[in-house]
């Protein structure tokens, strides 16, 4: 570990979930930041029995990095392409990082994708198109490349031990208001707030554009999948997607509940998870070949075989907000307040570039070009 370092700028962030960790690592890197990370939950609760809150979203998801940018997103389209190279070199570099490029067959899933092109298509390593007959009934379109697995699990934590390397410091604590976050840190003006849904109860931020977006995964052992899948589902608030994490188990989705805060298992929703899952890809079962690519006939037993192999089923809640990410400096007094919250369906797969703005926002806040 490097030494903390006193000549730095110290920095407190709010929030220690993908989105707080990464602006950490990315500030603390530069050597002019000494950061402190302070959250009510933390990677070490991961360590432990499971015990994880379900308000925290970063250790529910899937995690896979699928862009969803428009033509008329250049922030969001900025983010997805730096963070798809970063975690490809992290991939590259880092195998206990519980990063991986696996291949994807993409189908498309939103009906902006059936207007327009999506943009990640101009950047994503060993991009092939899919051939019409093989496409799911409902798809925008279909084409495989180079996706990016996070095992969420081992991720938050490789996280939190390269912050702790590079000098930076982790501490739980829960904040009333934004500007208590000064007490963890001597002589602190600055303060990136990374709490996501935290951030519609926290004094002097108190966002009411942010609301829960429920998920429900199933995490099952299934050696023999190799590809991730993801087709749209019947409605919007439904996807089927196929995501393996590269240690023999894979993860099952899923479902976009907005403003739902129910903690507990819907057991109709994992049965039509496995169910769906097992339509595109057999091979969940056992090595088995597909017989009509995408569409195979299901089974009650197939459904029964599968659930033998579940591991776990999660419920877990994305934080989203209304019109967007929040990436813009607030000033409280002499407070410098930088806000990165808001990235709903997509914290992982957008965490690096995120990370960058909100850096250059703080640099730019610090040097008085900032817009207030
Ligand atoms: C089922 C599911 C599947 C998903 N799949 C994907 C995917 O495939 N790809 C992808 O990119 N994303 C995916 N996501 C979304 C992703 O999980 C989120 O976008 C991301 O985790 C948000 O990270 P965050 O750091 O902003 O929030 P969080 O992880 O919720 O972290 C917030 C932090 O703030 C802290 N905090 C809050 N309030 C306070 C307070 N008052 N005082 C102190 N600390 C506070 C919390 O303790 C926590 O440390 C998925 C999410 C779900 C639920």
């Amino acid at each position: 570990m490097l030494p903390f370092n006193s000549d730095r700028i110290p920095v407190v962030v709010v929030g220690s979930g993908v989105i707080g960790l990464t602006t950490a690592v990315t500030l603390q890197r530069t050597q002019r930041y000494q950061v402190t990370v302070i959250g009510r939950d933390t990677p070490d609760d991961l360590h432990g029995p499971p015990s994880v809150s379900q308000t925290w979203a970063s250790p529910f998801a899937g995690a896979n990095w699928r862009a969803y940018s428009g033509a008329h997103e250049p922030q969001l389209r900025m983010a997805e392409e730096q963070t798809y190279f970063r975690l490809r070199d992290i991939a590259q570099e880092s195998p206990r990082s519980g990063v991986k490029i696996i291949p994807m067959a993409d189908f498309g899933a939103s009906q902006k994708e059936r207007a327009q092109t999506p943009a990640f298509l101009d950047y994503v390593k060993n991009l092939k198109k899919i051939e019409r007959k093989n496409w799911p009934f409902n798809a925008a379109f279909g084409y495989s490349y180079d996706s990016i697995s996070v095992n969420v699990l081992q991720y938050l934590p490789w996280l939190a031990a390269e912050l702790r390397r590079l000098g930076g410091v982790i501490r739980r604590a829960t904040l009333d208001h934004i500007g208590d976050a000064l007490k963890y840190a001597d002589g602190c003006s600055l303060v990136v707030n990374c709490s996501a849904l935290g951030s519609a109860a926290l004094g002097g931020v108190m966002d009411k554009s942010v609301y829960p977006v429920r998920g429900q995964t199933v995490l099952v052992k299934a050696p023999h999948v190799n590809l991730t899948t993801m087709r749209p589902g019947e409605t919007a608030d439904k996807a089927t997607y196929i995501i393996p994490r590269g240690n023999g188990t894979v993860i099952l989705g899923g479902v976009f509940e907005a403003h739902s805060n129910d903690l507990l298992e819907n057991t109709h929703t994992t049965d039509e998870i496995l169910r769906n899952c097992l339509s595109m890809c057999p091979q969940l079962l056992d090595q088995r070949e597909s017989t009509d690519m995408f569409r195979n006939a299901v089974t009650d037993d197939d459904v029964e075989k599968l659930r033998k192999n579940i591991l776990a089923v999660s419920v877990g809640f994305r934080p989203a907000r209304e019109g967007g990410p929040r990436l813009e400096v607030q000033r409280e007094g002499g407070v410098t307040i930088v806000h990165n919250y808001g990235q709903a369906s997509y914290g992982f797969q957008t965490s690096w570039g995120y990370a960058s703005l909100a850096m250059h926002i703080l640099d730019a806040a610090l040097t008085g070009k900032a817009k207030l």
